[in-house]
């Protein structure tokens, strides 16, 4: 399919008409998305992915958001071997798993600050019962009636499903009626299975994870989406993935905004190569251009710091995301506070406009 797009033009040309299409607010496939990461330009391609973001997002804004992160427990079996979080792969780390009292303990300070958002993430440990993640929202739901909650991640929610024998849509029924809101889209990282085969044998497959993502979005349980790279995957992989989440959003509509990142190296078990800030700026610019269906793309301040993340601004991101309480599975570089990232987003020349885990945006911002 490649050598058919390069039969009859040079690549320049090529380029151009692929731009323009996606400007002018036509769908572009997943053929001219391989030549654009492939051959594009990676300058040109924002230019293109900033004009797109203009007219879907106003123009001057840019978003973020405040939240604190609870990472419950750092037990878990699936063994991804790029993760230093948790015991199984890192052995100077204590095991730890928070109970309700302490988790509500932990977000109490963060609520004084006026935090209302709660991000629940843990490890897939065998010894917590499905009781304790009901247990565990309905407690800090009733102490903070007014939060949102976004929590688990598809491997987790697979992992309940396969200890009690219930069914997706039972566990997100249960877990939404006990004061879950909304639910992340981690652990995509890339959606091959060769590639996950890679990460770890215990990994969810590509298609139980979008299974999992579509019964979440039908329960009306909303998630952003992302794509980690920048490990042993080929070209081809990075651009099935974005198109397994764009057909995705096509059948669920459930996913508010996407987030680029690449692997970090964290331990010595995975090879990470090195992401220069054009091909991370390239990235970002794919994203825009391919994803018509996706309103909002993230810039991820937390991996790849705050230059890039200025720069990715101006390449068709219009979020920042931070600044996050508190992250212990990435290495951090992201904003602490309000006035760090409010004066982050003027400096690149925007307004900042504070908004919520579902894209509200703040009136008084
Ligand atoms: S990335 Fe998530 S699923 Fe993988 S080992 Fe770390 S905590 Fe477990």
């Amino acid at each position: 399919m490649q050598k058919d797009i390069l039969k009859n033009s040079n690549k320049e040309t090529i380029e151009n008409e692929i731009l323009q299409k996606a400007e002018s607010g036509i769908r572009i496939s997943s053929e001219e998305a391989l030549f654009l990461w492939k051959h594009g330009n990676f300058k040109k391609m924002g230019i293109t992915a900033h004009s797109i973001k203009c007219k879907k997002v106003k123009k001057n804004i840019v978003s973020y958001t405040v939240f604190r992160i609870i990472n419950y427990t750092n037990h878990c079996i699936i063994r991804c071997n790029f993760c230093s979080f948790t015991t199984q792969t890192n052995s100077d780390s204590k095991e730890y798993t928070l109970s309700p009292d302490q988790i509500i303990k932990q977000f109490e300070t963060s609520y004084k600050h006026d935090v209302k958002q709660l991000f629940l993430q843990g490890g897939v440990n065998p010894e917590l019962s499905f009781d304790y993640y009901l247990e565990l929202l309905r407690k800090v739901k009733k102490e903070f009636s007014d939060i949102h909650i976004r929590a688990f991640s598809p491997v987790e929610i697979l992992h309940m499903s396969k200890n009690t024998g219930m069914s997706l849509s039972k566990i997100f029924l249960e877990l939404k009626d006990a004061g879950m809101d909304s639910f992340p889209g981690a652990g995509a990282e890339i959606l091959s299975d060769r590639m996950r085969n890679i990460l770890s044998n215990k990994k969810a497959s590509t298609y139980d994870w979008v299974l999992t993502m579509k019964t979440a979005h039908e329960k009306n349980l909303l998630s952003s989406a992302n794509i980690v790279w920048g490990s042993e995957e080929t070209d081809e992989e990075i651009i099935d993935h974005l198109a397994i989440i764009r057909k995705l959003q096509d059948d669920s509509k459930g996913i508010l905004s996407f987030v680029p990142w690449t692997f970090q190296q964290q331990t010595k078990n995975f090879k990470v190569r090195y992401v220069p800030t054009y091909e991370y700026l390239k990235m970002v610019a794919l994203c825009r251009i391919f994803f018509d269906n996706i309103s909002h793309i993230e810039a991820s301040l937390l991996v790849h710091g705050e230059k890039a993340g200025e720069l990715a601004l101006l390449w068709g991101s219009d979020d920042i995301n931070s600044p996050v309480i508190e992250e212990n599975v990435l290495r951090s570089y992201g904003l602490k506070t309000i006035k760090e990232a409010e004066n982050f987003i003027k400096k690149a020349g925007f307004k900042p406009v504070r908004r919520n885990f579902m894209f509200e945006y703040d009136k008084k911002s």
